[in-house]
């Protein structure tokens, strides 16, 4: 499946029901609530919620992005905009803005230890024990 299809087949289920038929900031507000579907998942996945069956989770969480992808389309038909050309659009940019391999691995890598340092923090400062 190609981004572009998807994107136009999806248009046309929805034309067909008459669902294309709405405000986008309706396909936002709905976007919205998936996205914290997602986010519920999320935090699960991270264990900040917990959860016995993490295959059950993730495959939940797949079910939940795809419902957060297709708002995301809608709104992109609803508002002319072609999600694959816009795509490849922010491909070109990130390539653009990190040219440099090395520098982009160590950006994450401080990244990671400014974590470091906050669960450190954390544990330093907790109350709890
Ligand atoms: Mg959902």
């Amino acid at each position: 499946m190609h981004i572009r299809e998807y994107q136009r087949w999806l248009e046309e289920w929805d034309k067909a029901r008459g669902w294309d038929k709405v405000l986008p900031a309706h396909t936002l507000i709905h976007a919205l609530e998936e996205m914290g579907e997602v986010a519920r998942l999320v935090l699960a996945l991270d264990g900040y919620k917990q959860r016995e069956d993490i295959e059950k989770v993730r495959a939940e969480l797949a079910e939940e992005l795809s419902d957060l992808f297709v708002f995301l389309f809608k709104l992109a038909y609803q508002t002319g905009i072609d999600v694959e050309f816009a795509l490849k659009a922010g491909q070109e940019k990130a390539e653009a803005r990190f040219p440099d391999l090395k520098e982009a691995v160590e950006a994450g890598e401080m990244y990671r230890n400014k974590l470091r340092e906050q669960v450190a923090h954390l544990d330093e400062h907790s109350t709890a024990d």
